[in-house]
């Protein structure tokens, strides 16, 4: 084993791993009602928590509900649409495998890549920026991610991205949508698990103002499963003792002041504006979208989109019995939707949590519909 291995299995030691939920159930119990509800907003968390059967250690007062995390869950239609829309001009289109299927108004890009659109799959901007060099026609790379990937996009576009080379951005800034979260009318959250991987790039302080408006705890936590553990520790040891706090339980990659360099980067490209989030709300400042210095790289800017005729050819849809929206904003689990497994599975999805392997649908599919391991009575 490598030294990164060694490493992350410090952080899967099964022993600590139940001490820490016999700390997680005091603490619970010191808190003395139940449930008590914590978010985490990031596809990584549910992901390692369902990859390691963190749910089956968790008190059952506990619920640790998945917020809208996942960015290609929340890349809303219209966004689907205009890549899908430059498509079918002939425009060549390369974007990540999980965009394909996630379904536009009328067609998803996997169904315009079938009709003889081209699209190619990519693992990287870079990879995006390589393949049009090679090309002696237009490439659009559809950009979707959170405030780390959006880091990757707008370093490209500082370096020297061939002419042929545009960005259609659908990028989110995750800090934005907690607010909404938390100003929801029926929201049970009362405290955040913060992504850690976008904190490395924005740093903890980004969420003090956000705590001191909504007097809700924020800790940020990593990805193995003690990391995820403590962080839920630190958070319920906030709750019960109604300390509104930001606690960094990341410290070996989160400062406060996070990446100066990366957001600097990320800043000079983009800048926030307010944006439909799919399934969510429009979300203020939620959207990154590319300055008025980038507007050649700009595929918005650069070509004429018309995604009003794929309005007009809209088949009819489940899509409006989809509750993607409520998933992701806590008030309901997929097993609460009439479609999953039915009508909607991985393979033919109705809604977007159904698509990407960070979607709630898709992760609660892929471990057999539900996430608590125990069984039923056990449950009870
Ligand atoms: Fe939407 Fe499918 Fe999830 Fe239902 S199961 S909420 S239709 S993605």
């Amino acid at each position: 084993m490598n030294d990164a291995g060694r490493n992350a299995m410090q952080f899967r030691d099964p022993a600590r791993a139940a001490q820490m939920a016999s700390l997680l159930e005091r603490l619970v119990g010191e808190i003395g009602r139940e449930p008590v509800s914590v978010m985490h907003v990031c596809g990584s968390h549910e992901q390692a928590i369902a990859r390691f059967g963190l749910r089956a250690i968790f008190p059952r007062a506990l619920e640790v509900i998945m917020g809208p995390g996942c960015p290609v869950c929340v890349t809303d239609m219209p966004e689907v649409d205009e890549a899908v829309a430059l498509a079918e001009d002939g425009i060549r289109i390369a974007t990540y495998g999980d965009m394909l299927r996630v379904p536009g108004t009328a067609r998803s890009l996997a169904d315009a890549q079938a009709a003889g659109a081209k699209v190619d799959v990519v693992y990287s901007v870079t990879q995006a920026q390589q393949l049009a060099a090679k090309l002696d026609e237009e490439l659009v790379f559809f950009a979707s991610g959170f405030e780390t990937t959006a880091v990757a996009t707008a370093a490209v576009l500082l370096g020297s991205p061939p002419p042929n080379f545009s960005i259609l951005s659908a990028h989110k800034y995750i800090p934005p949508v907690m607010e909404i979260v938390a100003e929801m009318p029926h929201t049970r959250v009362e405290g955040f698990l913060a992504a850690g991987h976008a904190a490395t790039i924005t740093g903890c302080a980004i969420f003090e103002r956000f705590v001191e408006r909504h007097r809700i705890p924020v800790v940020v936590a990593g990805f193995e499963p003690l990391d995820i553990l403590a962080g839920l520790a630190k958070l319920l040891e906030l709750v019960r003792d109604r300390r509104p706090e930001v606690a960094n339980m990341y410290p070996r990659c989160v400062t406060r002041e996070g990446n100066r360099r990366a957001q600097e980067v990320l800043w000079k490209v983009f800048r926030p504006v307010g944006g439909r989030w799919r399934g969510i709300a429009h979300v203020p400042n939620g959207n990154l979208r590319l300055r008025d210095e980038f507007a050649r790289f700009d595929a918005r800017r650069r070509f004429k989109i018309d995604v009003s005729r794929l309005w007009d050819y809209a088949p009819p849809s489940l899509a409006h019995s989809c509750i993607c929206g409520d998933i992701m904003a806590g008030i309901a689990s997929p097993s609460s939707c009439s479609l999953f497994g039915k009508q909607c599975e991985p393979d033919n999805p109705v809604g977007a949590c159904m698509v990407s392997t960070e979607g709630t649908c898709r992760i609660w599919h892929q471990y057999g519909g539900q996430l608590d391991l125990r069984d039923k009575d056990e449950r009870a």
